[in-house]
């Protein structure tokens, strides 16, 4: 569903005329041959497009305003092969509305020692070329990413491939729209926010709908579109044995089915990328649907429980991010411990609604009662998450901004079997360790309902706040509970004070 191929971003080269026509076609020709090899590079995943050297002030105030009216253009990557004085950028730069990479690499890996003459080293100047075009951007107070390196090595492509993820992520925010099933779980507060707010700042909007909205979608679901996705799902999962020999099985099967067609095909009609519902907002409902959340989320969909829809935006641009990488992504809540003193471990789970793009092996069908919200036993997929490294990240409102916390984690094998646990799971161990990082987590106000993901690096959320324009605190390995305390602290006074600045 989500092809990042469909995206271009630009590949875009700083000159002037000062050096003549011909060292400008090297230039041209060079930038082309670096273009080309980004575009065919397994760790981009958008297309790279050459677009002709800029060497005036109106080409690249020109440049710009194509990029921000191109539809599929998600960004540029800058790079000045020769000097470009930057006053001739300023204009362009101001106008500027999609993100920036800027690209600080050489056409020749290594020096010619014998070879090199003024020539050479007039037409290979990105090493004081590219310092003039960041410092315009450094006093505009431009925030970009900066790549270094040789163009052909993999850890230059990786760190464009990441931004090029987030830039993607970012581009699919602007217009989105995401629904509401109901309000938010009463009385909750992380889940809450201000919807102007995040939609002045992250471009996509947030609107509620009566369930009863929905339940219209649900009811004119025909018997045979029902029957036919029942099948399905037996196709797909395995039905457990329990399930299997409930009667009442196939009906609440069918139930689960007619809410997953009803709802397809109620985001298809108002072109959602995500929505949120719940459990204390469902007349007329049977069930709360479960394995319609799970399967909605493999193909995409953003999704938040109870309401919470700055979690279902931030799954959904994770799913973007994350599109065509190995390991799934899910929305996702930290459930329950295991302390233990070498290792302590986070149960992630939800009531059902977890992701089955992060199913290790094929996922169970099963059919069980709820404790909650007071309908009928919802079918859902039940399933462990393959060992490996993984990260949760969650998005809170804190009044006067966004903040993006993270935390790496590893997800671990369950150390027992859960032969009672009637819902999909996740078991990790936080780093640095679950006391260091659910103390740092929940200093920074870090929700319990989050996004997860085996996909999704930190390097790519750390590229997509700072296009965001949002805070980013990061758990990792290195955390210590005091520096990260003392980070949270200069963030206040840093977001505190940039407000005003070039506003
Ligand atoms: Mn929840």
């Amino acid at each position: 569903m989500l092809n990042l191929k469909q995206f271009e971003v630009w590949f875009v080269t700083g000159s002037q005329h000062l050096y003549g026509p011909e060292t400008l076609k090297q230039v041209a020709a060079n930038s082309q041959e670096i273009a080309q090899a980004l575009n065919d590079s397994l760790a981009i995943p958008v297309r790279v497009v050459f677009k002709p050297i800029v060497k005036t002030p109106r080409e690249v105030t020109e440049i710009c305003q194509l990029a921000n009216s191109a539809p599929a253009c998600i960004g540029l990557i800058t790079w000045c092969h020769t000097f470009s004085p930057s006053k001739m950028w300023i204009n362009g730069l101001k106008l500027l509305h999609k993100p920036l990479a800027h690209l600080h690499t050489q056409h020749n890996r290594e020096i010619p020692w014998h070879a090199i003459d003024m020539d050479f080293m007039n037409l290979n100047q990105a090493a004081h070329g590219d310092r003039e075009h960041g410092f315009i951007m450094s006093r505009m107070r431009i925030t970009r990413k900066v790549v270094v390196g040789f163009w052909q090595d993999q850890s230059v492509q990786k760190q464009l491939g990441s931004w090029c993820r987030a830039a993607a992520a970012w581009h699919d925010w602007q217009g989105a729209k995401f629904c509401r099933f109901g309000d938010n779980m009463r009385e909750v507060a992380v889940t809450e926010g201000d919807k102007v707010a995040a939609q002045i700042q992250f471009g996509y909007s947030v609107n509620g709908y009566g369930i009863g909205d929905l339940v219209k979608f649900v009811e004119a679901v025909t018997e045979t579109e029902v029957g036919k996705l029942v099948s399905a799902y037996e196709a797909s999962y395995t039905l457990s044995v329990a399930t299997a020999k409930l009667p009442e099985a196939r009906a609440l099967l069918g139930q689960a089915a007619r809410i997953e067609l009803g709802l397809r095909a109620f985001l298809a009609a108002g072109d959602f990328k995500g929505f949120t519902d719940t459990f204390e907002d469902l007349h007329r409902m049977t069930q709360l649907p479960g394995i319609a959340a799970q399967r909605l989320m493999a193909d995409g969909f953003g999704f938040g429980a109870e309401g919470d829809w700055k979690t279902c935006a931030l799954v959904r641009a994770m799913k973007v991010m994350a599109a065509g990488l190995k390991g799934g992504t899910s929305f996702m809540e930290d459930y329950t411990y295991h302390f233990d003193a070498q290792r302590s471990l986070v149960l992630g789970a939800h009531m059902l609604e977890v992701c089955p793009s992060i199913a290790q092996g094929k996922p169970s069908l099963e059919v069980h009662p709820l404790g909650i919200g007071g309908k009928a036993d919802p079918a859902r997929l039940v399933f462990d998450t393959p060992p490996g490294p993984a990260l949760n990240a969650s998005l809170l409102d804190m009044g006067n901004r966004f903040r993006l916390l993270v935390n790496e984690v590893e997800v671990v094998p369950a150390p027992q079997p859960l032969p009672k646990l009637p819902v999909a799971r996740a078991i990790w161990a936080p780093k640095p360790s679950l006391e260091i990082a659910a103390a740092s987590w929940i200093h920074a106000g870090g929700a319990h309902h989050t996004g997860f993901s085996q996909a999704v690096t930190t390097e790519m959320l750390e590229d997509f706040a700072a296009l965001a324009g949002i805070e980013i605190a990061i758990i990792d390995a290195r955390t210590t509970p005091r520096d990260f305390q003392q980070q949270l602290r200069n963030n206040e006074v840093y977001y505190a004070l940039n407000k005003g600045w070039m506003s």
